[in-house]
């Protein structure tokens, strides 16, 4: 009997690694196509300043509507777009979808895009694809901001510094994604050719619920001062999280609490707009605005 079960588990066991293996290379396939099947698509969330309540920036989220699948996460596709190497093509496409609709907002909204670390690879010129769209769309360089993660900084760190270097002589900014959640050695920030950093909503879920958390806020929101870089809060969904942060001086809040992220049509009408609750009023009065 327990042979029996055994042997049942294992036939189990290889049927559901070889049907996720195939699940995954039927996706890789699919996702080679996907572009030129126009299945991709940028959804936009905005950031709001603290001071003005307005959106000053909105950070582009990539979608793949897939046509039987449906919605899949990012958190799904770009780890495979990496493995195959197809994020260069991707990622160049978000990079010029973004900033077109960019063009269609007031000059005063910026937009905020992802880049994955195999983006920086050797035998990819980032740097000359961002020029190119700058040159070609007419837009002020400095309303682009590129947002990469620590870990686009573990293989090549020399190189890809250099190309952090490049881009942003070229006026565009660099924002530090996911702050507070890798090796984030404080040492190291003082060094990197940044302008801002964006806070983790895995930090933020913590504010107001841990005194820990608050008087971390406190240090990085110093440490930020003190370095000259602009800061975002990420994930911001509570009053309690807001509470805190509006203690601080940060420059951006981004989370479901004033808006989820959305399609570019459903954005436009918003961004003009402060956000329509009373919840940041206290840092409104505060700066006089
Ligand atoms: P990210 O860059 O840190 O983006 C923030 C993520 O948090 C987004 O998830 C956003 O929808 C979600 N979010 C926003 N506000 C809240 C909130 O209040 N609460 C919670 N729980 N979540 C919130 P999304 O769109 O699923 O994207 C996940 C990740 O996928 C992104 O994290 C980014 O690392 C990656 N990604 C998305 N688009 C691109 C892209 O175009 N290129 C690359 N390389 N990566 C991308
Ligand atoms: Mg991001
Ligand atoms: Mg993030
Ligand atoms: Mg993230």
């Amino acid at each position: 009997r327990a042979k029996l079960d055994g042997r049942n588990r294992f036939v189990m066991y290889t049927d559901a690694i070889r049907n996720e293996h195939e699940d995954g290379v039927a996706l890789e396939t699919e996702l080679r196509d996907a572009i030129r099947r126009g299945e991709f698509e940028l959804h936009f969330q905005p950031i709001y300043n603290p001071r003005s309540g307005t959106a000053t920036m909105a950070e582009a989220l990539l979608r793949w509507q897939h046509p039987r699948r449906g919605m899949i996460s990012p958190a799904v596709f770009i780890p495979l777009a990496e493995r195959t190497g197809l994020i260069t093509v991707l990622g160049s496409w978000v990079l010029g979808e973004a900033i077109r609709s960019a063009l269609s907002w007031p000059r005063s909204v910026g937009v905020s895009v992802n880049v994955s670390a195999r983006q920086f690879d050797h035998g990819h010129d980032i740097v000359g694809v961002v020029e190119a769209l700058l040159r070609m769309s007419g837009i002020e360089p400095h309303r682009l901001t590129i947002e990469i993660t620590e870990s686009s900084l573990i293989d090549d760190p020399d190189h890809v510094v250099s190309r952090l270097v490049a881009l942003r002589a070229l006026g565009v900014r660099i924002a530090l994604d996911d702050f507070g959640t890798g090796y984030s050695s404080l040492s190291y920030l003082a060094h990197l050719p940044i302008d801002t950093i964006k806070i983790d909503q895995a930090f933020t879920q913590e504010l107001g619920t841990s005194r820990k958390a608050d008087s971390l806020m406190n240090a990085i929101a110093q440490l930020a001062h003190d370095l000259k870089l602009r800061l975002i809060v990420e994930g911001v969904e509570t009053q309690e999280q807001l509470t805190v942060i509006e203690k601080h001086a940060v420059h951006g809040i981004q989370g479901y609490i004033f808006a989820q992220p959305m399609t570019a049509e459903d954005l436009l009408p918003m961004i003009g707009d402060r956000v329509a609750t009373g919840r940041m009023g206290s840092t409104r009065s505060r700066s006089g605005s």
